[in-house]
């Protein structure tokens, strides 16, 4: 049977942040050429908020302003999941579940949604998720999507191997799709160390998150993420907290602030969040309840298409600022008792000198 289609357009947000690299392999081995909308900008934003409501979370706004991009670049057929839950009753947020809807009910333009559903509550599992996709592009022989399954795990596993080792997302991407391979073998330390709990579709479109990890790395701040820490450690680390995982994306947020929480790593956290989303508001309120019994200095920033650069930036001086010196007050209070001599020396020589090779980690 001949392919109906030999290209699919793939939007650049939602489960593209998380997906992407099986979604690279398994696309690539049947055959099928993808074509990526481009990178996020206001334009992308200003397009989708023409189309949905104006009380939309902002990832939902982008989501559709890159469908419209992969439309006017002529694509025929456009890769939209309802990924419904990841884990028997463990969901995703009606958005994200009903997206196909979202999208058919918005934009009335002629093009072939790829549609498939992925929904574990409903013993439909990921191969499942994986034979729609292929069928709905003509593409029905088993063993061909096994080899395409078998081929996406492969470029994603790379992918999480080297994230793991603390390679950055847009490195490990990066190399896992053009099938190399690398490994962080020195971890650099910096002068102060944050963790930051979002969605990848949120924090790895530099847009909307406008250029978070960036801006924290200029400042000299260490950055951990949820692509840092393993499954198998967020998991664990909701279970040492008393939560529970209800959330399909939990893992990225509560998972990677309990994880960073309680190993110690890291002088705060910092929560990046879509304004008025509801999943995010309870996941970052309990995470901030857990900090705040820790001791651990939070940050809690919210973002939509009229966040102000800033103003962003500001905060996130004064949070860094505020964990400074912190870190120098316990410092200090620490060479009183040792009757260790501390230089009144500005932050940045004192932070070389003192924090750096500082045991009160
Ligand atoms: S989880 Fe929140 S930010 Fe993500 S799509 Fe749902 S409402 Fe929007």
């Amino acid at each position: 049977m001949d392919k109906k289609f030999t290209k699919i357009g793939i939007p650049r947000a939602i489960s593209y942040y998380n997906n992407y690299p099986f979604y690279y392999g398994f696309f690539t081995s049947l055959g099928i050429e993808i074509i990526l909308s481009d990178k996020t900008t206001t334009k992308t934003i200003n397009e989708g908020t023409k189309y949905v409501v104006s009380d939309t979370c902002l990832p939902i706004k982008v989501f559709t302003g890159h469908v419209i991009n992969l439309i006017n670049k002529g694509c025929e057929a456009i890769f939209i999941p309802s990924i419904q839950s990841t884990g028997y009753k463990i969901n995703n947020c009606s958005k994200i579940r009903g997206l196909p809807e979202i999208i058919r009910n918005v934009i009335d333009k002629p093009f072939t949604m790829i549609e498939p559903t992925l929904d574990k509550t409903e013993n439909i599992n990921f191969k499942d998720f994986c034979t729609q996709t292929a069928n709905a592009l003509g593409i029905t022989d088993k063993q061909e999507i096994k080899k395409a399954i078998n081929n996406g795990w492969k470029v994603y596993n790379s992918f999480i191997e080297m994230t793991k080792s603390g390679v950055s997302y847009t490195e490990a991407l990066e190399n896992a799709i053009n099938g190399k391979f690398i490994k962080k073998t020195v971890d650099i330390v910096k002068p102060l160390s944050v963790a930051i709990m979002a969605h990848g579709y949120n924090l790895f479109d530099d847009r909307i998150s406008l250029n978070l990890i960036k801006k924290l790395e200029k400042m000299d701040v260490k950055v951990y993420t949820s692509v840092n820490v393993s499954r198998e450690d967020s998991l664990k680390a909701i279970d040492n907290i008393g939560e529970v995982q209800y959330w399909a994306n939990e893992l990225e947020l509560t998972g990677t602030a309990a994880y960073y929480l309680l190993n110690e790593k890291v002088d705060g956290i910092i929560a990046l969040s879509a304004f008025g989303c509801g999943p995010d508001s309870l996941m970052v309120d309990e995470i901030a309840y857990h900090c705040k019994e820790a001791g651990m200095p939070l940050i809690h920033l919210t973002i939509d298409e009229h966040t102000g650069e800033a103003g962003f930036i500001t905060r996130l001086e004064a949070f860094t600022d505020m964990l400074l010196r912190k870190k120098r007050s316990i410092l200090t209070k620490k060479s009183e008792k040792t009757k260790e001599y501390i230089q009144n020396k500005n932050i940045v020589e004192i932070k070389k000198e003192k924090i750096l090779t500082s045991s009160i980690k």
